[in-house]
């Protein structure tokens, strides 16, 4: 009861995140470092989704953190979806997200009901969920988003969204400067968000909906640290009117994550020990997005052709269903040079191996971030979602990767054709690996020098930390 909280009162937070991996990875880091600095830690999930977590927690519910899992039933068949799936990760096609959104959204009267009951002091809410924010209101209780992704992307999404710089451009390959930002950003109208450039659609609807939510929103938790966007951080509480606290690298904390590896950790580590420091190019494009076979053949022929050494993570789902997309003799070729990774990677083991110094990647805000601290330059090659804008942060403004030439941006996470083709994976791989040239070393020596930033920025004096006991420390004094 209100009058009763004393000095002494235990802060109550609720956790709730959407299952796609790179949104349940950061939440759940999340939820660890509240339990850690002695907060009552509840994650909302759903029958299946609970397993597989409670699983993750087990070693950090043993070691005393106080995390618990409130489950809540996910009404999968009421909406036409077939029975078992409660996450973004296991949908096959298009035409079942808007049934997840709605299965989703049901969600809404049985999680009333335990803010109802247990009353959190707190709730830090996935973007996708944006009626939490309403639903946490009737009963008093602050709303926090998360969002998955870093503050320039969003600064970037909303100078698009008002000014529509796009609007009188005739050509979609003819680029543009994004107004009104600290920086010059350029990117070109085939790479901005569909739903941004035609009203109406699916996407649109629901993503007014989250920017009316993050709108009357506490705030919103960031993975990041305060010395990697100042500026963009500024614009954000002074321009957007949005307060922030940014409490990242979130994989500092925890370099294991919840799906187990498909290989041995230590079979990797092993290939990678045998090679030279910097000399291996990672390729990976996250946990859900799907490659044609002819894409893939062109990724595996750039490589042969680039002469590096490379670990290269193929999920099984990323294929067409054939996965008959290795040229001839290709894997006793490459059995010195290469490793491939069928299914899920230790991402942030092998991105931290001094062997590593490449990372080819789909711009997912995670990989990123992981990448950065890591101290590994980048070539991006987005696709989906706000890839497009976290790539114009890497190439332009923290100038730590280039583009591979990616034009288009998708509204699902299937690319349809070949996007890029072999001659442009091989000359972007020889250039980031090769050893000379005064871009690379330059490129080399920012992702350093931020890599240095993102560890300190976890340390007890350091930024993210700061940040985060400030933020404990507000809840706390709204208590008493
Ligand atoms: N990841 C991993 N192994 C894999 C693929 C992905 O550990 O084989 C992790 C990666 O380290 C990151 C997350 O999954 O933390 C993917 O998130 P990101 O934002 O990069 O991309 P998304 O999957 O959401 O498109």
């Amino acid at each position: 009861m209100a009058s009763e909280i004393s000095h002494q009162h235990q802060l109550h937070v609720y956790i709730f995140p959407v299952t796609a991996q790179g949104h349940m990875i950061p939440m759940i880091n999340i939820a660890k470092l509240f339990a850690a600095r002695g907060v009552k830690t509840t994650i909302i999930s759903t029958p299946l989704n609970a397993i597989t977590l409670a699983k993750t927690l087990h070693h950090d519910r043993l070691s005393g953190l106080d995390i618990n899992i409130e489950t809540i039933p996910f009404p999968s068949v009421e909406v036409g979806l077939p029975e078992g799936i409660e996450s973004i990760n296991q949908i096959t096609s298009p035409d079942m997200i808007p049934k997840l959104f709605l299965a989703v959204t049901m969600l809404q009267q049985p999680f009333e009901k335990l803010l109802e009951k247990y009353r959190p002091d707190f709730l830090v809410a996935d973007m996708f969920l944006p009626w939490t924010t309403e639903a946490a209101e009737k009963f008093g209780i602050p709303r926090f988003i998360f969002h998955s992704t870093n503050i320039f992307s969003q600064c970037v999404a909303e100078s698009l969204r008002i000014n529509k710089p796009f609007e009188n451009i005739t050509s979609d390959k003819k680029s543009f400067l994004v107004p009104e930002l600290p920086d010059k950003i350029e990117m070109t109208k085939s790479q901005v968000p569909e739903y941004l450039i035609a009203s109406g659609s699916f996407l649109s609807t629901v993503m007014e909906k989250i920017r009316e939510s993050e709108q009357k929103s506490y705030g919103v938790l960031v993975n990041g640290f305060c010395e990697l966007e100042p500026a963009y951080a500024d614009h954000y509480k002074n321009v957007m009117g949005i307060r922030a606290w940014q409490i990242g690298p979130l994989s500092l904390g925890n370099a294991g994550n919840e799906k187990k590896s498909s290989i041995e950790e230590h079979n990797v580590l092993k290939w990678l020990d045998c090679k030279k420091p910097n000399s291996v190019i990672y390729v990976s494009f996250g946990s859900i997005s799907k490659l044609p076979n002819d894409q893939l053949t062109e990724i595996a022929t750039g490589l042969e052709e680039s002469g590096s050494p490379f670990i290269w993570v193929v999920r099984k789902s990323m294929t067409d269903t054939d996965e008959n997309y290795l040229p001839q003799g290709f894997e006793e070729r490459m059995e010195e040079k290469g490793l491939i990774i069928r299914e899920w990677a230790p991402q942030v083991l092998i991105l931290d191996h001094p062997a590593v110094g490449g990372f080819m990647t789909h711009c997912g805000w995670n990989s990123i971030l992981e990448g950065i601290t890591a101290g590994v330059p980048m070539i991006t090659w987005p696709m989906f979602a706000e890839q497009f804008y976290n790539e114009k942060f890497v190439t332009q403004v923290l100038k730590i990767g280039s583009q591979i030439g990616a034009e288009e941006w998708q509204d699902w996470v299937e690319t349809e054709n070949v996007s890029v083709k072999k001659e442009k994976i091989s000359k972007a791989v020889t250039r980031l690996m090769s050893e000379d040239g005064e871009e690379n070393e330059e490129m080399r020596k920012r992702v350093a020098e931020l890599s240095e930033k993102a560890k300190r920025a976890v340390r007890e004096d350091g930024s993210s930390h700061l940040q985060f006991t400030a933020l404990i420390e507000e809840l706390k004094m709204s208590k008493k």
